[in-house]
């Protein structure tokens, strides 16, 4: 099937949204055209006539493909931070189809200098825009910057299609003035910005602290809970009270700074800012599962409904990155992770068990409505599977 042909998704046991408002929809039925959804309800209330293809859900839960709000992409299929092949397929493999670069800097002999790190940007963003590995969304060509660069760079770079900034800090800018200008220059052009936040990840990059976090005033708090080190808590506190930014949560960090930003941001009545990524590949490796485990972590030890912990990493970063995919709802890309309880998993359903800290199993993905992946080679296996049948 073709990304313009029809798809019927049928017997959808569960529906998530992705919208923290509302993360579950009264329907069992999902049609995508051309690959955008085109009507969510009751079957037995839609049109369900010429579709190409059409997928038996069985009951299982579907959702909005998960987003990895933060990785390190280099070119291709391959990172050679740990030497890894196919290390996006295997997160596929984990529900993901969205990445987000926060700069592609295991790129070995990366240019620091204007011209060559503009350049590279430019050719990330294409080569992952170019080709998919796996089919999944890498959105990349963030570019780190560099103490010298002016507002003409940041004009340049969005004029070529860039969108997106690498994590500050991992470059020459350290300090929250030069940030906060260069940021700005980003914004003016529609590039979104993100920031590393806490101790140094590896060697050569440095401390960010809240005082920096907040001057740069990025659109995103890259791993609020460190990468791996974490800010005191107090400094976490004040980036969870002072910020209208995304509050992004990760993997590869701290997970009691993660439970602390999470229990805050609950109390200031901001989850809709929380979002999640992975931070991988890094020194930690590569994390195929880490946002299906991001999920039940912070469901299971941060006590959030397992639906609303799923809405972090689809809907709020939909939001707050202004992506056309992470929520259920007509226009939007029909992008989806079919996924059910995990054989012989406690719970009585898969929302009880994520709750109990459960990884649920993946049955199918499926990308601007062409169908993926079938049962994941890496989750747990699901009690019951998702499967295409004759239209
Ligand atoms: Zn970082």
């Amino acid at each position: 099937m073709g990304e313009t042909g029809t798809l019927v998704i049928r017997n959808i046991g569960l529906l998530l949204s992705g919208k923290i408002e509302q993360p579950i929809l009264d329907a069992d039925c999902v049609i995508s055209e051309g690959g955008r959804i085109a009507a969510i309800g009751r079957e037995a209330d839609l049109d369900t006539t010429g579709a190409e293809t059409v997928v038996d859900a069985k009951g299982v839960t579907l959702a909005p493909g998960l987003i990895d709000s933060h990785v390190h992409p280099v070119v291709g299929d391959y990172t050679p931070r740990q030497q890894q092949l196919h290390w996006i397929d295997s997160t596929l493999n984990g529900g993901v189809t969205t990445m987000i670069s926060a700069g592609e800097v295991h790129m070995p002999g990366r240019p620091k200098d204007i011209v060559g790190l503009k350049a590279m940007a430019i050719a990330a963003q294409r080569w992952y825009e170019n080709a998919r590995p796996s089919g999944v969304k890498v959105l990349a060509g963030a570019p780190v910057i560099e103490h010298g660069m002016e507002e003409q760079d940041f004009k340049d770079l969005a004029d070529a299609g860039v969108t997106l900034m690498g994590e500050i800090g991992l470059g020459s800018v350290k300090d929250g003035a030069t940030a906060g200008t260069m940021v700005g220059w980003a914004r003016k052009y529609g590039i979104q910005s993100t920031i590393h936040t806490g101790g140094p990840s590896i060697p050569g990059s440095g401390l960010i602290d809240k005082d920096v976090v907040l001057e740069a005033g990025t659109d995103v708090v890259g791993h609020i809970n460190g990468g791996h080190s974490a800010l005191p808590d107090d400094q976490i506190v004040c980036l969870c009270e002072s910020c209208r930014a995304a509050l992004e949560i990760v993997h590869n960090g701290n997970e009691r700074a993660a439970l602390l930003t999470l229990n805050t941001a609950r109390e200031l009545d901001k989850l809709d800012q929380v979002i999640l990524g992975t931070d991988g590949p890094a020194g930690s490796g590569v994390q195929p599962l880490g946002i299906l485990r991001m999920i039940a972590l912070l469901s299971s030890l941060g006590t959030v409904a397992a639906e609303t912990a799923v809405c972090f990493a689809t809907g709020n970063t939909a939001r707050m990155r202004k992506l056309d995919v992470g929520m259920i709802e007509p226009g939007r890309a029909a992008d989806f992770v079919l996924m059910d309880q995990a054989q012989h998993a406690p719970g009585k359903t898969i929302l009880e068990s994520i709750q109990l800290g459960n990884l649920p199993g993946v049955g199918m993905t499926i990308i601007d409505g062409v169908v993926r992946t079938g049962r994941s080679r890496n989750t747990p296996p699901a009690q019951r599977l998702p499967e295409v049948i004759p239209a």
